[in-house]
């Protein structure tokens, strides 16, 4: 990979990162005690609640792979599949640029699960 693509990627794998810091960050939405709400909003809520719970646990662990993408930039193997040291296709890395695995490997973990 040319030191441009990886200008690129850098670029976008930082925006991303910060993205997803700020997500993390905000406030938590607030408790449902407050008086006025009936009991289908306060089930609308934690339902709401619930969702959010989620969608954190998985912008964390999707912070966990950008992070790791960014550091393998900073280390020089970016765009190395991670199990046999190929090159993941530009393509994959274009759809998922914090992939860790090309994508013969990828599907060999996948059916191991
Ligand atoms: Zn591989």
């Amino acid at each position: 990979m040319d030191k441009s693509q990886i200008a690129r990627f850098r670029d976008i794998l930082t925006k991303r990162r910060d993205e997803l810091r700020r997500g993390l960050n905000k406030e938590e939405p607030q408790d449902a005690h407050d008086f006025g709400r009936d009991e289908g909003d306060r089930a609308n809520f934690s339902q709401s609640k619930e969702m959010a719970f989620r969608q954190k646990a998985q912008d964390r662990g999707l912070l966990l792979q950008v992070e790791a993408a960014i550091s393998r930039i900073e280390s020089g193997t970016f765009g190395e599949c991670m199990n046999c040291e190929q090159e993941i296709s530009i393509n994959r890395l274009n759809a998922v640029p914090w992939s860790r695995y090309c994508i013969t490997c990828q599907e060999l973990i996948a059916e191991r699960r």
